[in-house]
């Protein structure tokens, strides 16, 4: 049969790849609830205005990246490339201009039109955490102190936190002036690329991987010494909090982040393991205005990406998660076992135990390869003869034993047989 590929940048997640996935979700649900975060699902499209207003219009991704399209209605619609500016659509309607605080979190594909790489991807998942509604520098360093503590509950350790602010908003003019000061004398040796940011988004110049274009970023004028004392000593106190928690960092004096929403702190977590693209995770404090609303809504939060977590593991050589498989197989011979083997499964299922029964006539040659395929436990094997006797036939595939076990006593037994499994 020819093979259709999925479209490039994207991939399908198989069954026995999902139970790496869960234990992702699963420790972060577990992990985030720990500290009071509850989840939050928003829509994958919304209309594009909330992307442009809220990432910021001169942004990357708003520029080169996202996924926008007409529906029926004429409506420009996109979907999502990062989860915060829906989450902030959404919580809007709350009480979180008051002041009051939201802690949510939320799990999903992101979609953004980068060229594919390893790591890059055009359809990607992301785990993001939002504290929404008020502004406190221990609020910073929580959030980050949560990551760190989800992180170390995966097994990925050897990662580094890089650290840095980008100051208020008023600092920021201020600072623009110097670097493009700085820049300006170099541009001719830049890239492309570099020089449209020098007209249209200076700080996208310290993101910069272009090996011509780090020659010059490594030499200009840290950022920070342009900012006031209000910008300094909330990243002082961001740092100090971190220390007293225990979380080890390293201030980078050049990391920007490519969102224009950011203020105050930014970070990203980085691991060796993962070449080129070697961000696990970023987030930072923002100030997000959304079409219609002079006011910002406040937050600090991260989106950490699913597949690079995946990758990090695979390269620590953590264990991986088993593979989830049914628990017992019901092989049947004849019609009327096959008929008994479906009531029975039903009744396992209910009592917790994953089953699945055959349902045509085959061999019972056929029917043990289909049950080491699916990697059960347990065969149940019942013909005419059992089925008259009122027993079972019970194989341990694993150790391949077989025991003979009464009809009515098979609850007892399985229960038996699959722990510690299972009871
Ligand atoms: P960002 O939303 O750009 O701050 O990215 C947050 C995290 O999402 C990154 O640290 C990556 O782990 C992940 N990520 C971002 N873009 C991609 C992509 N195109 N493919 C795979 N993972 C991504």
């Amino acid at each position: 049969m020819p093979k259709i590929s999925p479209p490039p940048g994207t991939s399908d997640i198989l069954p026995e790849e999902i139970s790496a996935w869960h234990r992702l979700e699963d420790t972060a649900r577990k992990i985030f609830q720990l500290y009071g975060y509850g989840e939050i699902r928003t829509p994958v499209f919304e209309y594009t205005e909330v992307f442009k207003r809220g990432i910021g219009n001169e942004t990357e991704i708003v520029q080169k990246e996202m996924y926008t399209f007409k529906d029926k209605g004429g409506r420009s619609l996109t979907l999502r490339p990062e989860g915060t500016a829906g989450i902030m659509r959404s919580l809007m309607a709350t009480d979180v201009m008051n002041g009051n605080e939201h802690r949510v979190y939320s799990l999903g594909p992101m979609f953004r039109g980068e060229k594919p790489a390893a790591g890059r991807r055009r359809q990607f998942h992301q785990i993001g955490v939002e504290n929404v509604g008020r502004i406190a520098p221990e609020l910073d360093a929580e959030c980050i102190a949560m990551l760190m503590h989800y992180l170390e509950e995966l097994d990925i350790v050897g990662n580094r936190l890089l650290i840095n602010t980008r100051g208020t908003l008023e600092d920021r003019k201020p600072a623009e002036k110097v670097l493009r000061a700085n820049f300006i004398k170099h541009i001719s040796a830049m890239c492309e690329d570099c020089k449209n940011r020098l007209k249209r988004n200076v700080w996208r110049i310290l993101d910069c991987k272009q090996p011509e274009c780090q020659k010059v970023i490594k030499n200009s004028p840290p950022v920070v010494s342009c900012f006031g004392e209000k910008s300094r000593s909330f990243f002082n106190k961001v740092c100090e909090t971190l220390s007293k928690l225990g979380i080890s960092y390293e201030i980078e004096p050049k990391l920007v982040r490519g969102l224009d929403y950011y203020v105050h702190t930014v970070f990203e977590v980085v691991h060796p393991a993962l070449g080129a693209q070697d961000a696990l995770a970023g987030g930072g404090r923002y100030e997000i205005f959304l079409p219609g609303n002079k006011n910002p809504i406040i937050g600090v939060g991260f989106a950490t990406g699913l597949e690079r977590l995946l990758m990090t593991q695979e390269c620590l050589k953590v264990i991986p998660s088993p593979p989830i498989t049914p628990c017992v197989f019901l092989a049947g011979l004849g019609i009327e076992a096959i008929n008994a083997n479906m009531t029975l499964a039903m009744s396992l299922r209910r009592k917790g135990i994953s089953t699945v029964a055959e349902v045509e006539e085959k061999s019972i040659k056929a029917q043990m390869r289909t049950a080491n395929r699916l990697g059960v436990k347990l065969t149940i094997i019942r013909g005419e003869t059992e089925l008259k006797n009122r027993i079972a036939t019970c194989k341990n595939m694993k150790t391949g034993e077989q025991k003979e076990i009464p009809s009515d006593k098979l609850d007892d037994s399985l229960r038996e047989l699959l722990s510690p499994d299972l009871f």
